[in-house]
């Protein structure tokens, strides 16, 4: 089960990945947590990728490719892997088909997740993560996870300014990806502004159909 998550920042992509994970045993590779964790280690990647991601602008496709490419060699993707938040340029969208065809490997589901604009800056701008499990929730739940007690916080992008760039950047470069899958035949859409249980179950019913 080889799928892309696609969708603008804020769509759900992130939390759908992890209930892929849960139900299904593929790993979710997500290159904004790969890249925040680089910056948070201060390796050379993440120095360089910081600029552009405190400006919500795309970290160049060379060094996001790179950083995929030995994610894929990883044992755990044999059986399938969840690409979350990557590609997000269509040079990378081909770069990865280039990359799995020589590995006898596909792309075979391209599943967008789709929500309004305004909808997403209202999310992103109230959208806590949990520094322990990972978990995605809203500002309303205060600063302790209520699923494991770990430190809430806000990402650095995630401010209104950063956000209307990212989303910006999203139209410009991303969304075309709708078309280059759509074109081969492996896109479907799921509507994401409904709750989480409703399009978790859709998608569930989508990678099923596979
Ligand atoms: P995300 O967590 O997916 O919203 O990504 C956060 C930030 O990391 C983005 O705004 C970009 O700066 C950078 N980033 C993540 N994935 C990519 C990618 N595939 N290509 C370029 N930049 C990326």
């Amino acid at each position: 089960m080889n799928i892309v998550l696609l969708g603008a920042p804020g769509a759900g992509k992130g939390t759908q990945a992890k209930f892929i994970v849960e139900e299904y045993g593929i790993p979710q590779i997500s290159t904004g947590d790969i890249l925040r964790a680089a910056v948070a280690n201060e390796t050379p990647l993440g120095l360089e990728a910081k600029k552009f991601m405190d400006a919500g602008n795309l970290v160049p496709d060379a060094l996001v490719v790179g950083l995929v490419k030995d994610r894929l060699t990883a044992g755990d993707t044999e059986r399938g892997f969840i690409l979350d938040g990557f590609p997000r340029t269509i040079p990378q969208a081909e770069a990865l088909d280039e990359a799995l065809a020589e590995v006898g490997k596909a792309i075979e589901l391209a599943l967008s997740v789709d929500v309004d604009f305004d909808v997403i800056v209202k999310r992103l701008t109230t959208r806590r993560t949990c520094r322990a499990c990972g978990r995605i929730t809203n500002a309303s739940e205060g600063s302790t996870c209520s699923a494991c007690g770990g430190e809430l916080y806000q990402r650095d992008d995630d401010n209104e300014t950063t956000v209307r760039n990212r989303l910006e950047v999203y139209e410009a470069q991303t969304a075309p990806l709708i078309d280059y899958y759509a074109a081969k035949g492996i896109l479907k859409r799921v509507d994401g502004d409904r709750d989480v249980e409703i399009v978790r179950g859709e998608v569930f019913d989508l990678l099923d159909a596979l």
